[in-house]
């Protein structure tokens, strides 16, 4: 992607990359991935002209916007480093800040860390991010807007719950889900054409009786904000039977034919069911359109590790939740242009 790049606006975008590089000291170190062995002269070239997707939306002076990282979810070969680092960090393999590594994300103090963290890691993408504080709690908001030319279009959400219970450090549940949400809104904000602004959302307090998502879904209805669909992913994580299926917890109507349509050619069995017990729930119950999307939690094909100590990042499995996400980011940007 780098050797596409024009010589004038590499040295643009090396000095936006300059002082940019300032506040993405995580996320710099979160795209470098851990591939081959770089030779010397690649430390010098390689950070500077790639991690830059980030900048395109800073409002920079650039001749032409970058090149996409990737064109279809196929090719993001960013996709899998990325989540590893996101999980790495919300369930504590990592430190999620300096000095601070995070035990669970059910504190007060650490799903303040956990945000803190995710509202950075969505700005780094250049989107919009605003923490929207309740009473006893924030969920995180980001805002991609539709592109150039899109007449005001009802909004698309994709959500996911960024809290655990206090048993364990919830890689699974849900750092896969919000890992499918930060995938999809650096993939999104790449798309050449929306027609419909996006918000993702990390939902705070779902483990306590969805609190997060009832206040945002609330807030959503009070204000009478045009809908198109809301997508919550919750616990994408394991697949013991091998069959790479896929749940759709109360879909609403056109939904799951979505969904279908775009898991029947990846070979993803689709599995829609009646299940309340996650975000998607608090949108369902105010006439919203929506879906949550998981494991085989209904059918039985889950994680043993749910809501236990042993809910670590060495349980996920990570091509399974690769697999899931190209689903996701096919079946969003499809929705996303009319
Ligand atoms: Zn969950």
């Amino acid at each position: 992607m780098s050797g596409r790049r024009g010589g004038r606006t590499v040295a643009r975008v090396r000095n936006a990359v300059a002082w940019t590089l300032v506040s993405l000291v995580g996320l710099a170190a979160c795209d470098a991935a851990p591939a081959a062995p770089a030779a010397p002269r690649a430390v010098v070239d390689v950070p500077a002209v790639v991690d830059v997707s980030a900048v395109v939306d800073v409002p920079v002076a650039v001749d032409a916007p970058a090149p996409r990282e990737c064109d279809t979810p196929d090719a993001c070969d960013w996709i899998e480093p990325y989540q590893r680092e996101v999980i790495g960090r919300l369930a504590g393999r990592e430190e999620v800040a300096p000095g601070v590594t995070l035990a669970h994300r059910a504190s007060v103090a650490e799903r303040a860390a956990a945000r803190a963290y995710l509202r950075d890691a969505l700005a780094a993408r250049g989107l919009d991010v605003s923490l929207r504080a309740y009473a006893t709690g924030q969920n995180v908001v980001a805002s991609l807007p539709a592109t150039a030319g899109a007449t005001a279009a009802a909004r698309i959400v994709v959500g996911a719950h960024y809290d655990s219970v206090p048993a364990g450090p919830g890689a699974a549940d849900d750092g896969t889900g919000v890992a499918i949400v930060l995938a999809a809104a650096r993939y999104l904000a790449e798309l050449p054409r929306r027609d419909h602004p996006v918000d993702f959302v990390l939902f705070d307090q779902e483990e306590v009786g969805l609190v997060g998502s009832a206040v945002y879904a609330g807030a959503l209805r009070e204000q009478e904000a045009a809908v198109d669909s809301v997508h919550c992913f919750d616990m994408v994580s394991f697949d013991g039977d091998g069959d790479g299926a896929v749940e759709l917890w109360s879909p609403s109507a056109g939904l799951e034919d979505l969904y279908r349509l775009h898991g029947t050619p990846r070979g993803i069995p689709i599995r829609a069911v009646t299940f309340a017990s996650s975000d998607h729930q608090s949108f369902l119950r105010r006439g919203f359109a929506a879906v949550g999307v998981g494991e085989e939690f209904v059918g039985g094909d889950h994680t043993p590790h749910y809501h236990r100590a042993t809910d670590t990042f060495d349980r996920i499995d990570f091509a399974y939740l690769g697999r899931i996400t190209h689903l996701a980011l096919d079946v969003l940007a499809d929705r996303v242009v009319d």
